[in-house]
């Protein structure tokens, strides 16, 4: 992918992280006054510059500004406040027991920052995908150097702009660009990258990370399977299956890839996707301000490909110069069709006739671990079939999406899809060390552990372990 962005001079980079790295071992960000100073300070950032942003995610996704409120700038504002009412509480010491062997003590398990972090950010949701992860880092008290995709460059040039502006540029910077400064970035040691993106730079990232033993956050994609059973309720699932498969014009790490229906409900579910599809937006969805439009030209080009895997039942226009594709719903699509192959990443939703939800599962089990899985079912039994009998990064029963947006929920991949998890308290469990701490009293200090060892010992040994 070409930078057609804004780029740091990779010069400055070395610089920039040991800024961060004295800031950091100055105590600096541990204070939990500047974890939530600096809390309010991003929360304000996104909210006094709601036009801008909103502006900028139209100009490189072509985002709806609803679609862009709610995922991105609204998501984010509340993933700050959720923080700031729990971060006493998160932070607080957790006392566990302490085994007789060692008693009489205290154990506990406390949460320390783990340093200087690097947040990598995709294009599709360049404002979320950035800055929440930020929240968790600083909630956590780390450093941070965000960097945000050059695939969408005004979001990255205002992010650059405006994180400098309004948070601690002592212990938080932003670097922008491409392969070149993220390759120089990641010549830098980190106490924890936390990348989103695709899983053939996970696997540069965390090649680079190995150097330094740096943890890493994989947040990545995959085909997300939609499983409708034959008993589900087809009008119902067909809206919420087009609502998260077009939400952002399928450009979702979680929207649903593809549809394995039942066999004896294919009909209904293709003609109720098709009317929902005109119902959302219209007999011409191009003229519908509800819907965004593809990120740049390769995707563009990429897609098309892939729109005539199948019979079209709704959609297939394109047009190049707005980069519009159609809603489109492919029926009668072969497994092994290119469109099955990747995740598509795009407003193309095959689907694949089953016969039942047993084929289904040994379908989705054959491949790779999804993101997200959903299905539509009204029977407890099939949905805990599902749960049960495949692997994802999580699941919705009758619903698409709406996983990622409850912060009780841990969101990260399993397998191909990623590793490690964020949102809410996981998020700030990620950025954090888990530190095992016993205090043990010097009131007694019992003989039986040590030499020279005694069969009376190793009697009471075996007694209490
Ligand atoms: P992208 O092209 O914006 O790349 C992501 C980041 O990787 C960018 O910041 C980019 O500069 C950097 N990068 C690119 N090439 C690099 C290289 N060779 N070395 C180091 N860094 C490099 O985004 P993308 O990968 O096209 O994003 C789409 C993918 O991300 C999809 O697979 C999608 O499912 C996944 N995704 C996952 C989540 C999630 O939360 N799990 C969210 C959004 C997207």
């Amino acid at each position: 992918m070409t930078v057609t962005g804004p780029a740091t001079d990779v010069s400055t980079i070395p610089a920039t992280v040991a800024r961060l790295r004295a800031a950091f071992d100055s105590g600096r960000t541990t204070p939990l006054e500047w974890r939530r100073a600096q809390l309010h300070r991003l929360r304000t950032l996104v909210t006094e510059h709601e036009r801008e942003l909103l502006d900028a995610l139209a100009a490189d996704v072509g985002k709806p500004p609803i679609e862009a409120y709610a995922a991105d700038l609204g998501f984010v504002t509340g993933d700050v406040d959720l923080a700031l009412k729990h971060l006493d509480r998160w932070t607080r010491p957790r006392r566990v027991r302490t085994p007789m062997t060692s008693q009489p003590a205290k154990s506990s398990i406390v949460r320390e920052p783990l340093g200087v972090v690097l947040v990598i950010a995709p294009w599709n949701y360049p404002i979320q995908l950035q800055l929440a992860p930020m929240v968790a880092a600083i909630a956590a008290g780390n450093a941070v150097v965000a960097k945000p995709s050059e695939v969408s460059p005004r979001c990255s040039a205002l992010l650059g702009r405006l994180i400098p502006e309004y948070l601690d540029p002592e212990a938080i910077a932003v670097v922008e660009g491409g392969v070149t400064e993220t390759t120089a970035l990641l010549d830098e040691r980190f106490d924890h990258i936390f990348y989103t993106g695709n899983g053939r730079v996970a696997r540069v990232v965390m090649a680079a990370a190995a150097r330094n033993l740096t943890p890493v956050t994989l947040e990545l994609g995959g085909k997300s399977p939609t499983i409708v059973a034959r008993d589900a309720k087809i009008e119902l699932a067909a809206r919420r299956i087009a609502w998260g498969k077009f939400l952002n014009a399928g450009q979702t790490c979680i929207a649903p890839d593809y549809v394995l229906v039942d066999r004896a409900v294919e009909e209904p579910l293709l003609d109720a996707l098709a009317s929902t599809v005109r119902k959302f937006y219209g007999a011409d969805p191009r003229h519908s301000p509800d819907y965004a439009r593809i990120v740049n030209d390769t995707h563009f080009r990429r897609l098309e490909k892939l729109l005539h895997d199948g019979r079209t039942v709704v959609g297939g226009e394109t047009y190049e110069a707005a980069r519009y594709i159609a809603p489109t719903i492919l029926a009668d699509v072969s497994p092994d069709a290119p469109v099955m192959d990747e995740e598509i990443f795009g407003p193309i939703l095959p689907v694949i006739a089953v016969d039942g939800v047993g084929e289904a599962i040994s379908f989705v089990r054959e491949r790779d671990k999804p993101l997200a899985l959903y299905v539509f079912t009204e029977s407890d039994e099939i949905a805990d079939l599902a749960v049960a009998e495949t692997s994802s990064g999580g699941v919705c029963v009758n619903a698409t999406l709406l996983h990622i947006a409850n912060t009780e929920l841990p969101f990260g991949g399993v397998g191909e899809s990623g590793m490690g998890a964020y949102h809410g308290e996981s998020g700030f469990e990620t950025f954090s060390h888990h530190k095992s701490v016993m205090r043990r009293s010097t009131r007694l200090d019992p003989p039986v552990m040590y030499p020279p060892y005694r069969r009376w010992k190793e009697r009471v040994l075996r007694r209490v372990l």
